[in-house]
């Protein structure tokens, strides 16, 4: 029977496909005693699981490549690693199951690499996943973590982290479905990176049976449960005529009575420049870096750096590109450079603030960016994450300079502190890109990865606008740009707003840019600038959106 749902949606299109559920990793070991006489049997079963997962282990590496085959590859041979299964040996020789032994022992060495700190302590994860594989195996569960599925599927999880998504295949994820997280939080993020569909903040959506049928609707925010063949052919076929209106609209950002908005997009790797170059983006409006630093677990040098950032700097010759210096911290944790035990790490050591405590890890990339940037036409710009005041400021342009970095500096308006100040701000860099992401997490003291607090999270809260307004008159009095850069830009009412704010570029993942393309192409300037002025005097997000939505279809 049809059932419907309803979240947030985050990201546009539509989606139907099978449920798979990200697994939790709670596996309940057996604690039979095995006797003496099962014991060569119990052994081998055990070395058999062992022995299955590195293998399959190995082949996600083969399909990966790259630095993701690297991790594979030494997570298959800490799986049948020799002394690992000789302890697993001995356990098992004194009662315990293959599934308790392995855990148990894996359970030491975990102790051991988490007491030798740096590198190996952040390889705890890697052998924990290890371990949930092999225990699944023996159980005869579903594989904890990334589903184990070789047709499309939509993913539904409590919530995605950049480190659960790293091992995912992306080409077999049809759409997302989280419990938790906001408009903002990191599966919201990637499914637009992705460019596939995305509904967030839905409670009991893990109730959903795996292999269950779902619709789900990234615009409306609806997930449709069971549909009945009817019902999934009229959704697929309103999809495909939503795609064909958008496909006619093409060009760069502009409203309908001439007033330019370049659309940019946002990038994690080198190879999201396809999707962005395909979506017609004008540039980058944001490069998040993060990946080099969060797949390899340690700083890369300034060569393997320079090589990476150089192929996204070739793909727009002649265009800008941001890069966004290493934004570490908080959700993005990297043991080597930021504080694990901090109470609230949001507000802790992170973005620029981690940077400028690890000067050498700053200097690196910014030499790096040079290096790659050198002898091409690109307008290459760089920003830092996470600051607060001028001083910050301050120390971002005087380590661009000391790199010799011939670039624009800039810093991004995240903390509301910054968007209060930014004038002075731009006393010491060269533009700002409001992340509103984190403004948003900021402004209302509401965490980005919580699903219970996403109402305070949506940009269209009007203190957050009015943050925007604030940031952007700054910059036109001082003659400088003030684009957007998080996920406000990616809605294409908002990006009306946006632009009537006095932004003057919006960076949004690929798939979200012929919306908002199209959206622009309907208004004029004047007419964006009254929607704005609706949604600031409105006394809630809804409101603002209403408001924002009755200007600019006339109503
Ligand atoms: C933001 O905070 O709006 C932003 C663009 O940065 P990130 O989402 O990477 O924190
Ligand atoms: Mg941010």
């Amino acid at each position: 029977m049809e059932t419907r749902l309803r979240g947030v949606g985050v990201s546009h299109g539509v989606a139907i496909g099978e449920v798979r559920h990200l697994g939790t990793a709670v596996l309940d070991l057996p604690d039979r005693q095995v006797p003496p006489a099962e014991v060569p049997r119990e052994v081998a079963r055990a070395r058999r699981a062992a022995e299955a997962v590195a293998a399959d282990l190995r082949a996600r590496g083969n399909l990966a490549g790259g630095e993701a085959q690297e991790v594979l590859e030494a997570q298959a041979l800490m799986a049948i690693d020799p002394e690992l299964l000789a302890d697993v040996e001995r356990r098992v020789g004194v009662g315990a199951t293959a599934e308790r032994a392995v855990s148990d022992a894996l359970a030491s060495y975990r102790a051991l690499l988490a007491g030798a700190g740096g590198y190996l302590a952040g390889r705890v994860a890697d052998l924990e996943d290890v371990r949930n594989r092999i225990v699944a195996r023996l159980l005869g569960v579903p594989i904890p973590g990334v589903p184990d599925s070789e047709e499309p599927y939509v993913l539904i999880a409590r919530d995605l982290a950049p480190a659960d998504t790293a091992l995912l295949d992306t080409r077999l994820v049809l759409g997302f479905v989280t419990e938790e997280g906001g408009p903002t939080s990191h599966s919201a993020i990637l499914a637009r990176a992705l460019g596939v569909p995305a509904v967030v903040a839905l409670p009991g959506a893990r109730e959903v049976a795996e292999g269950t049928v779902v619709a789900v609707d990234g615009s409306t925010g609806e997930v449709v449960v069971a549909p009945g063949p009817k019902r999934r052919a009229e959704l697929a076929e309103e999809a495909a005529a939503r795609r064909a209106a958008l496909s006619r609209v093409t060009g760069p950002g502009v409203t309908s009575d001439g007033h330019t908005v370049p659309l940019l997009a946002n990038i994690g790797r080198p190879g999201d420049v396809a999707a962005a170059l395909d979506a017609g983006a004008e540039g980058v409006g944001l490069f998040r870096t993060e990946f080099l630093f969060l797949e390899s677990g340690r700083a890369p040098s300034r060569e393997e750096q320079a090589g990476v950032y150089r192929e996204v700097l070739s793909a727009f010759p002649e265009g800008r590109v941001v890069a966004r210096v290493l934004d570490a911290g908080a959700d993005k944790p990297l043991p080597f450079l930021t504080p694990g035990d901090e109470p609230n790490p949001a507000l802790g050591v992170r973005g620029l603030r981690a940077l400028l405590d690890h000067p050498e890890v700053l200097a690196a990339q910014l030499g790096a960016l040079a290096d790659a940037a050198e002898g091409l036409p690109v307008h290459l710009e760089v920003m830092a994450p996470m600051v607060a005041d001028r001083a910050d400021a301050r120390a971002f342009a005087e380590a661009c300079r000391a790199a010799g970095l011939h670039a624009k500096a800039g810093v991004m308006v995240e903390v509301p502190a910054a968007a209060l100040r930014a004038r002075a701000l731009l006393q010491e860099v060269e533009f700002l890109s409001l992340g509103t992401n984190d403004l948003a997490q900021y402004t209302f003291a509401a965490d980005r990865q919580v699903g219970g607090v996403a109402r305070w999270q949506d940009p269209w809260q009007p203190a957050l606008l009015d943050l925007v307004a604030m940031a952007a008159d700054a910059a036109a009095a001082e003659g400088r740009s003030c684009g957007v850069c998080g996920e406000a830009a990616a809605d294409p009412l908002l990006a009306c707003v946006l632009a009537g704010l006095g932004v003057t570029s919006l960076s949004m993942s690929p798939g979200a840019i012929a919306p908002v393309r199209a959206a622009l192409r309907k208004h004029t300037l004047a007419q964006c600038e009254r929607a704005a002025a609706a949604a600031r005097a409105a006394d809630g997000a809804p409101e603002a959106r209403t408001a924002a939505h009755a200007v600019l279809s006339g109503e």
